[in-house]
């Protein structure tokens, strides 16, 4: 198979000088300006390749298909991948440098900065491979442009190719997926597909088939304020009650700094006080979703014993839901994964099924009812200013998603 890299590098750092920050402060939908331009550059060069669906709908999502080459019911698939990148990092005027190839050791980059292998021990196995780094000043954005590019490149790989039979394949460019929002107007209807798949995802051989599950607990806190003066027995400070109950819960267990793999965690990450009201809101992961239930009632059982020991505090707990684990759909419906591990094994490649300590678009979109696994596209260090995409990896997840078209065609009739 032969992919078009030039082609591939070319799209990938046009779209990365293209900012598109997500802004979890608006309302706006998209949050960003960029978003939209991004948007309409891919509309016009999916309508270049043929692609005459291709459209940006009312909320700045990118649609389009890539048609049918065989005949007869053949089931529609998905990709997708996001436009915005993270507001953990600037985005903006993203300046990419093209390693070509990577000899080894640490990079270093325009600003003084650089991207140390101690840190990114993923490096030792990309020498010789093409990378793509910034000037250490902004992200990179191949979270998620490094899907944007490998599924743009598959639409045009099999436009020029209509002898490669596969059924209809629907493009989708989310907006605002790192800041929660990605699926917000996605519709399952109009996707018209049996299964999808983000590309949003890091090393090569990659399949993503779970998330965690997660629940939000906003804990509130109510005082009772005096001046200070005459704060003597009636004075109750919220502030104090709120710390206290943050400094309670588990440190040794059941934090993001104390847990990896498969354990879960509650998380306090957002803090807001004065002496007559306090908030505190928590989150709660686990890959078991029955077991966000105990992570909650732990919460209850620290309000309450907070309580008992000051009965002028009054605590409030608030849970809701966030996602939900991708594997209780995919499980389900075990041929997505099936066949993206299928698609690997055709192409000689060794894949591993793996667990994201997170939610993805996907988890959200398969318990919408359409399932998506997420797949590998050379995204490293994602979200921050030393993040890097490796080229190799984006051509390595254009033959596979291919190849899983060619496969849909043969195997998922139903
Ligand atoms: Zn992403």
């Amino acid at each position: 198979m032969h992919i078009n890299r030039e082609r591939l590098l070319d799209r990938f750092l046009q779209y990365v000088k293209i900012g598109t920050t997500a802004n979890p402060n608006t309302q706006d939908y998209p949050s960003s300006r960029g978003q939209w331009l991004l948007g309409e550059l891919l509309v016009k060069q999916l309508r270049s390749m043929g692609i005459e669906d291709a459209e940006q709908d009312v909320h700045g999502l990118v649609w389009g298909t890539v048609p049918a080459t065989c005949p007869g019911p053949v089931p529609t698939i998905l990709l997708n991948a996001h436009l915005d990148t993270s507001p953990e990092a600037p985005g903006d005027h993203c300046k990419p440098e093209v390693i070509e190839p990577y000899s080894g050791g640490d990079i270093p980059l325009a600003n003084g900065d650089k991207i140390e292998l101690a840190h990114s021990p993923e490096l030792a196995s990309l020498v010789g491979k093409t990378l793509v780094v910034t000037d250490g000043k902004t992200l990179l954005g191949a979270d998620d442009k490094a899907g944007v590019a490998s599924i743009m490149e598959v639409a045009n790989y099999l436009i020029e190719r209509p002898n490669i039979p596969h059924g209809p394949i629907r493009i989708l460019f989310t907006c605002d997926e790192e800041i929660g929002r990605g699926t917000r107007h996605f519709d399952l209807s109009k996707a018209g597909a049996i299964a999808g798949y983000t590309l949003d995802g890091g090393a090569s051989g990659t399949i993503d088939v779970e998330t965690f599950s997660a629940d939000l607990a906003t804990i509130k806190f109510y005082g009772h304020n005096t001046h200070p003066s005459v704060g003597k027995g009636k004075m109750v400070n919220a502030i104090k009650a709120a710390s206290l109950f943050v400094a309670s819960l588990p440190i040794d267990r059941l934090s993001p700094e104390t847990t990896c793999n498969r354990e879960g965690f509650l998380h306090p990450y957002v803090f807001h006080g004065s002496v007559s009201e306090a908030s505190v809101q928590v989150l709660l992961r686990d890959f078991d979703t029955a077991k966000l239930a105990d992570h909650a009632d732990l919460l209850r059982q620290l309000a309450e014993d907070m309580q008992q020991g000051d009965k002028r505090l009054r605590i409030e707990i608030h849970i809701e839901e966030q996602y939900r684990n991708l594997g209780d759909k995919l499980r389900e419906f075990p041929l997505a994964a099936d066949l993206a591990e299928q698609a690997f094994r055709k192409l000689g490649r060794t894949s591993k099924r793996d667990a994201i300590r997170g939610g993805s678009d996907g988890s959200l979109m398969s318990h919408l009812g359409l399932p998506t696994p997420n797949l590998s596209v050379g995204q490293y260090n994602i979200h921050s200013t030393k993040e890097f995409a490796c080229l190799d990896e984006m051509v390595q997840a254009v033959e596979h998603a291919v190849v899983l078209a060619e496969l849909w065609a043969q195997q998922g009739r139903f």
